[in-house]
């Protein structure tokens, strides 16, 4: 099976430009950034603290997730609720982030992520799958870009969905995820040491796209 990893920060097109990829390849796309998002939004629903890792790991066996994955598209069964779009929230990334930095949590989700990719070809995107999901990736993509680029592109994504947002709060959002996604002490956020950085801070979606499809087809060809 071929396997090609995705990471970076939020914000930094990762999952628009991985999921035309993997259609595009043919490949499932998987999106694990969804499957702890489930979790945020199963706590915050709970009424739970998502900062308490005991909390949180007491809410997990009352949790099954489907994944059902396909080619540039995932959809996310919540104990038998569809809520690939309702996860999507603002408040509800917020709530992955902070659910995503407890153990439980990722080795809840650890086998799930594995064994999808043990059936199919799949392009995943996270932040540990080059570093922890997958090591063994075919190809490991390291997707960046400076937090005020990811900023830009959240606002205009917001907006364009109709929710009132302003730049300095959407920053402020995305630096905040980032310390946490990069110093927690488990799967933190970081390039893998053979994994491909690539930097959109500059370029717009299409060229990062073609960018990463180049990159990309490189290495499976
Ligand atoms: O990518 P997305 O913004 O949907 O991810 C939501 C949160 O889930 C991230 O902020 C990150 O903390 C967490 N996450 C993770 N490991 C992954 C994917 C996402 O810790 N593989």
């Amino acid at each position: 099976m071929i396997s090609i990893a995705i990471d970076g920060p939020s914000g930094a097109g990762k999952s628009s430009l991985a999921k035309r990829l993997a259609a595009e390849l043919g490949y499932v796309y998987v999106d694990t950034g969804a499957m702890y998002r489930a979790i945020g939004l199963y706590a915050l629903r709970a009424g739970q603290n998502t900062r308490d890792a005991a909390a949180v790991a007491a809410l997990l066996p009352a949790i099954r997730l489907d994944i059902r994955a396909g080619q540039g598209a995932q959809q996310v069964l919540l104990n038998g609720e569809d809520v690939t779009a309702a996860v999507r929230q603002e408040a509800v990334g917020m709530a992955a982030s902070d659910v995503s930095a407890h153990p439980a949590v990722r080795e809840f989700l650890l086998a799930t992520q594995r064994a999808l990719a043990e059936r199919s070809n799949v392009l995943m995107d996270g932040r540990d799958i080059g570093t922890v999901v997958l090591p063994n990736a075919t190809v490991k993509i390291y997707l960046t870009a400076t937090p005020q680029a990811r900023a830009q592109r959240r606002l205009a994504e917001l907006q364009a969905r109709g929710e009132a947002a302003d730049y300095d709060t959407v920053l402020a959002d995305i630096c905040r995820r980032d310390d946490q996604d990069t110093h927690r002490a488990v799967a933190p956020l970081r390039q893998a040491a053979d994994a491909i950085r690539l930097d959109t801070s500059d370029i717009g979606l299409e060229e990062s796209y073609q960018l990463l499809k180049r990159t990309v087809l490189a290495h499976i060809a």
